[in-house]
């Protein structure tokens, strides 16, 4: 997508921060870190999120994210590092197109908030794990 600044980052069109690359990604410094070190596995291909993401490639991105991890967590010795990923605006996303976050992560650093916890009814959950077992199963 030509108007896609990840298209153009992932490329190599504007010039950024690499920690790593290969033939399906780019390992950059996200420009706004939630600590130094933050860093976003960006497919090569344009994909906007995890729905449209082909096979090989989602296969490739968690290799190139595991690699990534095991070089953070011996880089920087942080005390934890977070693997996470938005998919459209009501999650995050703010660029739409596919990229990992992998931030190193620091006792009191408070960056990330923790979620309420629910406490659903078993009709709720069952509902709702049963409807995605069956959309599993039409998926090819
Ligand atoms: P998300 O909210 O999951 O879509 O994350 C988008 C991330 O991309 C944010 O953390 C931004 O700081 C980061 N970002 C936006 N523009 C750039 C850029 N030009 N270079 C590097 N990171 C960027
Ligand atoms: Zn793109």
């Amino acid at each position: 997508m030509s108007d896609c600044i990840f298209c153009k980052l992932a490329n190599g069109e504007i010039p950024t921060e690499t920690a790593y690359e290969n033939d399906y990604v780019r390992v950059i410094a996200d420009a706004n870190p939630a600590n130094v070190g933050h860093l976003l596995v960006i497919t090569k291909k344009h994909t906007a999120n995890m729905t449209e993401l082909d096979e090989e490639t989602a296969a490739e991105v968690m290799k190139a994210v595991r690699k990534t991890v095991i070089a953070m967590k011996t880089a920087l010795k942080p005390d934890g590092i977070n693997v996470i990923q938005n998919n459209g605006e009501a999650a995050g996303q703010t660029v739409m197109h596919f990229h990992m976050h992998v931030i190193p992560r620091y006792y009191g650093d408070g960056i990330l908030p923790t979620w309420r916890q629910l406490h659903p009814e078993q009709v709720e959950t069952h509902a709702a794990v049963a409807a995605i077992a069956a959309a599993l199963q039409e998926q090819k």
